[in-house]
Order: C-alpha cells, then structure tokens, then sequence
C-alpha cells in the first residue's frame, strides 16, 4: 500500500538543512523558531563566510554562531576546530552550556571553557584528552598557548563574541597575538553590541569580506522592557528597595550597585528581610561566584545584588526585574543593565533609583536612549519638590534640571 506523503512545511530551522540530531536538540531546547538574528546569522555561517553581527545579548545570538559552528565540526584532530573568545568568566560559561545543549545529540563533541580564576590544571587536563571548541578568555588563552597546552593547528572557526566589550576592557593586544597565530585560512565570526570604527578596524584587517548583519535595531527585547525612575532620597533607597521587591515580587531581580562594597552591604541589609539575596562582583572568588550563579540560574536565589562588570553580562532568560540601586557612572551601562531582563520577547520592568541630586545623569541616559523615562511614585517614598518649576523643564525635588533631551 501506498502510503500518502504527509509532508510538514519546512519552517525555520528545518529548512535550513541542519542536521536530524541539531534539530532534535533544537526541539529538545525549545527553540522554535529561529530568532531574527538566527535567521540570517546561521546560513551565513554555514556558507563558510566571515560574518560581523552586530547583535546584543538576548537576542539568541550564542546559538547563532553556536548552531553552525557545531554543524561544520570534523572528525577531531589534535587540537580543537573552533575557539570562540568571550571578555568574562561568566559569559564564556554561559556559552559552554549553551553549546552543550547544542550537543545534546553529538556525544562525540567535547567544549572546553578556558578562563582564569580556577586551576589551571583542570583545563589542561580536559585539553590533553581531546576537545573540539575551545571558549576563553584572551587573557587565559593565550597563557594555554604559551604553555603548549592549547593546540592552534586545526583551528578553522574564530568567533569574537561582545567583541565591543573585549576591546573595551583592553584585551585587543591579547586578541591580535590570538589572531597572529591561527593557521589560514579560517573563518572568523565576529559578534558586537555597537560596529565602532575599532571593530570596523579590527574586521578589516582580520576578516575576508566579511557579510554585514545589523540586527539589533529592530531588536524587541529593549523594546518589551518597561522602565521607570523612581525618585528617592539616598537614605531611603533600602527601604524602598525591599518594598518594590516585596509589592511587585519578581521572578529574578538584579539590583545594580556602583562598588563591590556597595553590592556587598546591600546584600547583607536585604537579606535581613527577604530570602534568597546573595551579592557577586570581582572580588569573590572564583567558587563563590560559580555557587551564587549557579543558584541564580537555578532560580535558589531569585535576588542578585551586582556590580556592572560582572552584572552585566548575565544572561538568565527568566529575570523580570532589574534596578538600577545606584546610578550608573557611565549612560552606557544602563542599556547593558536593563538588557539583562525583557530577553527573548519576555516582559521586564527597569527601575532606576534617582537622588536629588542626580537629574542631570537621568538627563545622560535618556539622551543615549533617545526616549524619556517615565518616573514611577511609590506612596510612602515622596521628595519634597519645589514649589514651581519652568515649563519643559525637570523638577526633581530641589532641583530643576532642564531636559537637554527632546
Ligand atoms: P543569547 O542572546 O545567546 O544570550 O540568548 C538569550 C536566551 O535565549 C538564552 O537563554 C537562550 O537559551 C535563548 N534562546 C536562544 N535561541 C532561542 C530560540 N530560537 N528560541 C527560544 N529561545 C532561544
């Protein structure tokens, strides 16, 4: 008997001729669909081309070059075939889960992190038994290849991931002495939140044609972010604090602070009333670090108190709240704090904390945003305001801030 063909559509991955084991982890994951920068990002890379994606993180950009990466992976030789540079310990881990979750399927495929802060030795010793993608940091990838623990000979994928950031924290010197020593041809991925004429210069000069995809303009995950500042007195920012958390009771929170000590005395005061806070920044060690994330991830600590160089770059699909406890020191930073909630299409509300004093740096951000934050009252937590104020103009307790912003 002939039986009918019942044919499905081919829809986004599936017609993108990954293999049955991809797709299978990609049903596993669920992962529908693919994200807009999926879409365009994964049959480029498969082409074999150099791509520079501007794309920021929440937008599914890990398995963006992750998919094909895996996808055109040999039979292992000596050394890994990709090795993919990342600015943070916690970024690069996050990419290791990330691929393993891409692997489910591929028992053969070994991914290794490579970042300072715990023993060397157990990296070396993983690298000795064999691994296909290599994910570091420039600073403790090229300490593996000085040491001869980190074969380059069969590299033939390089992905620059937050390469903004990279450059940024200084580790372009790192990153070229990388370049130099890949053997040719390869591919090179690069990945950036911003194309500023640095990055520009550094594709020019290290990548072959590379197929440009701007991706984060229609991004919908800033969009999905609701934000408000809230206007407090510095004394009352605590209280105020635990009553947003305990009204509005978030899924995950993280609530930035401007210092180590900052996040590290906050922690300790909320902690007094509410359960599961814990504090991460620089200056934990490596193990402490791992178990608060860990927690965090798992949802055991649903508030985490942190500090931007670490904060920022986490990426926990399932964070409702962020609030910005302490006004960041750079515009910048704001969008890099409030991305970590709204991450693929879900919802977010930001909450900037604003002090008396600080219109004009609320006046930064929404300039660099180009959108005017809407302020949010909280009965109990009123400034006083002055009695009148210029028309267009700002009033924030006593002081009158004109908005240089339209
Ligand atoms: P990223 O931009 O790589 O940091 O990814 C943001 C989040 O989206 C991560 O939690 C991913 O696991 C998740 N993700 C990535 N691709 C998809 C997809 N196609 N569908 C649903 N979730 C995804």
């Amino acid at each position: 008997m002939i039986r009918p063909v019942m044919e499905e559509p081919a829809t986004g991955f599936q017609s993108m001729g990954l293999s049955r084991g991809m797709l299978k982890a990609l049903a596993a994951a669920r992962y529908h669909e693919p994200s807009p920068i999926q879409a365009e990002f994964i049959p480029a890379a498969l082409d074999g081309l150099d791509v520079l994606g501007q794309a920021k993180t929440g937008t599914g950009k890990t398995a963006a070059f992750g998919i094909p990466l895996i996808e055109m992976l040999e039979a292992r030789g000596r050394g890994p075939q990709a090795i993919i540079l990342a600015p943070t310990r916690e970024l690069t881990q996050q990419i290791v889960v990330e691929l393993k979750k891409l692997c489910a399927n591929r028992g053969d495929v070994a991914v290794c992190g490579l970042y300072g802060g715990e023993p060397i030795e157990r990296q070396i010793r993983a690298l000795s038994r064999g691994i296909d993608i290599a994910v570091g940091t420039p600073g403790r990838v090229l300490d593996h290849i000085e040491r001869h623990t980190l074969y380059l000979g069969d590299i033939f994928h390089l992905v620059l991931d937050e390469a903004d950031r990279m450059l940024d924290i200084g580790f372009r010197p790192d990153i070229e002495r990388i370049m130099k020593r890949l053997p040719e041809p390869h591919q090179t991925l690069l990945l950036s939140a911003t194309i500023s004429p640095e990055i520009r210069a550094l594709s020019h000069r290290y990548m072959q044609d590379p197929v440009e995809l701007n991706l984060s303009t229609d991004e919908p995950s800033v969009e999905s972010i609701r934000q408000y500042y809230v206007s407090v007195n510095h004394d009352r920012k605590v209280s105020l604090l635990v009553h947003l958390l305990k009204r509005d009771q978030p899924r995950q929170c993280i609530v930035f602070t401007r210092t180590k000590r900052g996040a590290d005395r906050l922690a300790e005061r909320l902690r007094r009333t509410i359960p599961g806070v814990a504090a991460i920044h620089g200056d934990l060690a490596q193990t402490a670090r791992d178990r608060v994330m860990s927690g965090f991830r798992k949802g055991t600590i649903p508030i985490l108190v942190a500090t931007d160089v670490v904060g920022r770059g986490i990426d926990v699909a399932n964070i409702s709240h962020v609030v910005n406890y302490d006004i960041p020191d750079d515009p910048e930073n704001y969008v890099h704090r409030i991305g970590r909630t709204g991450r693929m299409g879900k919802d977010g509300v930001a909450y900037l904390f604003v002090g008396p004093d600080q219109g004009d740096p609320l006046t930064q951000i929404e300039t660099l945003i180009n959108k005017v934050i809407p302020a949010h009252k909280v009965e109990g937590f009123e400034v006083s305001r002055p009695s009148a104020a210029a028309p267009g103009s700002r009033e924030l307790f006593n002081t009158v801030v004109t908005r240089s912003f339209r």
